[in-house]
């Protein structure tokens, strides 16, 4: 759920490795220490999202003349919570933390942040009932697509896409719906679009740890306020950088307005979807290896439906839903966050998001049509209120996160190289570690990258 979860192999992992349940064993304070070196010209973040928070707050820690210029009239990115919609902040964005081997999990840890382990059974709409992962998993057709999801760690044949892969192995239509959510909507697309030797990949270089947490008591944006306050009074809101002219000594920085910034060092972390959009002009023109970088990833829509409801007509210890439809995969928003609140989260990626997206308000409707097959007419009947987030369309964002489009990592390391030391590249579709769309992976690029400045 909401993100690379990894919940089937961390099922199995788990029995094997009982150590996965110390997780405090495996992390290490040192990771956090901020690199070393110092830098005495002027650097300029463009973006306030995780990575241009994190590696803003590092290169303060170093004494470094740093300002952030930012698009929009908040930060934080893809790390969003609405505040006003529940007795809790609902994440619209990232909202759990993957792995406890990264800085990001020391990061929450350190904010004395409460985590809850990812909670909750999978439940399945399947021939009309919803049914337990463990009533469905002997089911021939149901166990291939469980296969497909568990061969994510295994692939070992050549390119290919997730949907092939999946027309290859057999999966059938009556199942297809486990696939489009625990391998498409993982990645933030759909499976025609997905790289299934990508993924492999990627999965092989994850080295965050299997568990998922989320937390109880906070915000991820308060997390990171907490973290990065050092570089809070630094970022310059509502300046859209257009134009980056690093041709002369000094690089030229113009914002939408004809604002002009001088800077010795700039640190690109906008989302890839604005490279990919050519909305920001470079002179001299990026080099063809970077070009073919930014398109050599995938980038597209994905939503977030937050559905209110007046009680909860689903299951106590419901997880996941996963069902046939508009929206491969829902999950209770507030379980064990709060016992007063009764949220649905519908979490859309790829041509499914792209479809509900042009539905506009009706996207709720069909959502409650979805969900009144499975509980009975139950959604509808005791539906609230709802709240739609479509990153789509997001001033700024334009897409939920990067997802692999071929086998090779190359393409990541292309877009994270920096160019003739006064361009640098970070942000979660630079993680060359197989963390890209993950808040730790943007957290790592921002790292990365100030000590390629400070050294
Ligand atoms: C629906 C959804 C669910 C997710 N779930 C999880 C999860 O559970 N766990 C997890 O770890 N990750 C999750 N992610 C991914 C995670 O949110 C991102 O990987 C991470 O937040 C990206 O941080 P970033 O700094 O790379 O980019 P961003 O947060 O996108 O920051 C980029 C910033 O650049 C700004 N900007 C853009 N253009 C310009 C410009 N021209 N000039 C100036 N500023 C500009 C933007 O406004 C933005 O603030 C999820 C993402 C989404 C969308």
């Amino acid at each position: 759920m909401s993100g690379i979860n990894r919940r089937r192999f961390v099922k199995n992992i788990a029995l094997a490795t009982p150590l996965l349940l110390a997780p405090e064993l495996f992390t290490s304070c040192n990771k956090l220490k901020v690199p070393k070196g110092s830098f005495s010209g002027k650097v300029i973040v463009i973006g306030a999202g995780t990575a241009g928070m994190v590696a803003a707050k590092l290169l303060t820690e170093r004494n470094v003349d740093v300002l952030v210029l930012e698009a929009a009239s908040v930060h934080g990115g893809r790390v969003l919570p609405l505040n006003d919609f529940a007795s809790f902040p609902v994440e619209l964005g990232a909202e759990e933390v993957h792995g406890h081997r990264t800085r990001w999990y020391q990061i929450v840890k350190d904010s004395n942040a409460d985590f809850i382990n990812e909670p909750g059974e999978n439940y399945y709409f399947l021939d009309s009932k919803v049914q337990l992962e463990k009533d469905i998993k002997n089911d021939a057709e149901v166990s291939k697509a469980f296969e497909m999801v568990d061969a994510m760690d295994t692939y070992s044949g050549g390119e290919i896409t997730a949907e092939q892969y999946s027309i290859n192995n057999g999966i059938t239509a009556r199942v297809k719906f486990i696939d489009n959510a625990q391998v498409g909507g993982e990645f933030g697309t759909s499976m025609e679009r997905l790289s299934f030797s990508g993924i492999k990949t990627s999965n092989d270089l994850w080295s965050a740890g299997n568990s998922n947490y989320m937390i109880k008591n906070k915000s991820l944006l308060s997390v990171l306020d907490n973290y990065c306050s050092n570089m809070l009074s630094k970022i310059i809101y509502d300046t859209q950088v257009v134009n980056i002219d690093s041709s002369q000594t000094k690089i030229i920085l113009t914002d939408q307005n004809g604002a002009v910034y001088e800077a010795d060092k700039v640190i690109i972390t906008v989302p890839l979807t604005v490279l990919q959009q050519n909305i920001i002009a470079f002179t001299p023109a990026l080099p063809a290896t970077k070009i073919s970088a930014i398109n050599g990833i995938g980038m597209g829509a994905g939503m977030k439906i937050i559905l209110k409801f007046d009680s909860a007509f689903w299951q106590n210890d419901l997880g996941s839903l996963f069902s046939d439809g508009v929206v491969p995969e829902y999950w209770p928003t507030a379980l064990k966050k709060s016992s007063s609140d009764y949220l649905l989260t519908a979490f859309v990626m790829g041509s499914f998001a792209e479809y509900l997206s042009g539905q506009g308000s009706n996207a709720i409707t069909l959502c409650l049509a979805q969900l009144d097959a499975a509980y009975a007419g139950a959604a509808t009947a005791h539906f609230t209120d709802s709240h739609i987030i479509d990153w789509s369309t997001q001033p700024f964002i334009g897409g939920a996160y990067s997802f692999p489009t071929q086998t090779s990592n190359q393409p990541r390391k292309d877009l994270a190289a920096s160019e003739n030391d006064k361009l640098y590249f970070a942000g979660e579709a630079t993680n060359t570690e197989g963390s890209f769309a993950t808040v730790h992976g943007a957290v790592d690029s921002a790292f990365s990258v100030v000590e390629e400045i400070l050294n």
